[in-house]
């Protein structure tokens, strides 16, 4: 074996893709015990100008196409008081410029691209020196080329950087409402086939229709404390209390908002949020390199699969145009990685200023419709 990736998210199964369209054999080693062991989460949407142009280079692009949804690329933007503020529609024929896709479908699509051998399930990475992957087990292998695609709580990054997540001052929960068509028809209507989106001072409500016709519900907690769950008195192992609770949290916003938290069913599930320091480097070290949420985890608004994605594509293609020099070739690719991400990093790190301030849902509105 020559090239180890750790973790088959989205960043690992792309370059493990390229690789293998372009004749050369790795192993993915992930912690799980298999594909289905873990649900997926929600929905991720795409956009053409990285993650889709990933799946191109993959040569996974109308397999894409065949399970995205254009229409999941609508938007309505309203104030806490109910005040629609800006509604988007995508009509049939639009081009797919972000459409939306469920994260299991798309990982579904990746592993279905590789050959079955290529992930070994239940190899939770605990360390590596010279050249030697040790797994929590006990378990060893050797690699030539160790690639870090384990996400944000990565444990292949301290063999590169210091840098460490860190919260963002941002808790979410994280709730849901089952085929919302058949159980809430009216809730349905107003949440619309895509995003439904109220920002307000310092919390925020958006709701995400899925494609198995579930509605995720996010609530948003900004400029709260890494200890803010603990102080928040939401009883988490009573999901109808826990609703009634973050109801009250809601209080003042138009009912027709807060009726989305009380028709959610009993998952609730509580996410602080970290990210890395914007723009972290490392000297090219040969043997080892990261990818996605390892090397740049960013606030979540949109960024962080698409650019996994592009990275495991970009770094499959540099690792074939040099298959007899691979630390020129990870140089290569973090060359250009530390470049596009931190740019990306920044633009994401302005955007979450913008969600975190009072006034989000005037500057939401600017930011899509500029005058
Ligand atoms: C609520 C939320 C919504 C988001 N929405 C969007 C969006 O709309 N658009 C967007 O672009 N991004 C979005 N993101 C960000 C996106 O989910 C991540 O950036 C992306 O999944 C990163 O992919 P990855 O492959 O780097 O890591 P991951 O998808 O986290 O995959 C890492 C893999 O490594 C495995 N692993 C971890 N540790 C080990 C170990 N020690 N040994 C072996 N395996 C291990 C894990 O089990 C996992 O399978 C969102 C994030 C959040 C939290």
């Amino acid at each position: 074996m020559t090239i180890a990736i750790v973790g088959a998210g989205l960043g690992g199964l792309a370059l493990a893709r390229v690789l293998h369209v372009n004749g050369i054999d790795s192993v993915v080693f992930e912690r799980e015990s298999s594909r289905d062991a873990r649900g997926q989460g929600g929905m991720l949407d795409l956009d053409s100008r990285t993650g889709q142009r990933a799946l191109r280079e993959a040569g996974l692009i109308e397999e894409f196409y065949a399970i995205a949804r254009g229409q999941g690329q609508d938007m309505r933007l309203l104030k806490p008081d109910g005040t629609l503020l800006l509604q988007e529609d995508t009509p049939d024929d639009a081009p797919m410029l972000r459409p939306e896709v469920d994260r299991g479908d798309l990982r579904d699509m990746l592993l279905d691209s590789i050959p079955e051998r290529t992930v070994r399930w239940g190899y939770a990475f605990k360390s590596a020196e010279g050249g030697v992957l040790h797994f929590a087990d006990g378990r060893s292998e050797r690699c030539e080329l160790l690639v870090g695609a384990d996400g944000a709580e990565s444990k292949v990054r301290p063999l590169l950087t210091d840098a460490r997540p860190r919260h963002i001052g941002q808790n979410v929960v994280e709730l849901g409402i089952p085929d919302i068509d058949r159980t809430y028809p009216e809730l349905a209507a107003m949440v619309g086939r895509g995003n439904y989106w109220v920002p307000g001072d310092r919390q925020a409500l958006s709701a995400q229709r899925n494609g198995d016709g579930r509605v995720r519900v996010y609530l948003s907690f900004y400029k709260t404390g890494e200890d803010w769950f603990e102080k928040s008195e939401i009883p988490f192992d009573d999901p109808a209390r826990a609703k009634a609770r973050l109801i009250e949290l809601y209080a003042g916003w138009d009912p027709r908002i807060t009726a989305l938290i009380a028709a959610c069913d009993d998952t609730v599930v509580p996410r602080s949020l970290t990210t890395l320091p914007v723009g972290v480097t490392w000297p090219s070290t040969p043997g080892v390199t990261l990818l996605g949420d390892a090397a740049h985890l960013m606030p979540p608004v949109g960024h962080g699969a698409n650019m996994a994605l592009l990275d495991g594509a970009l770094l499959g293609l540099a690792l074939a145009a040099q298959p007899d020099d691979f630390p020129a070739a990870v140089k290569e690719y973090e060359r250009e990685m530390f470049e596009r991400t931190g740019k990306i990093g920044r633009l994401s790190a302005e955007m979450q200023e913008m969600l975190e301030s009072p006034d989000a849902a005037e500057k939401l509105l600017e930011f899509f419709q500029p005058a």
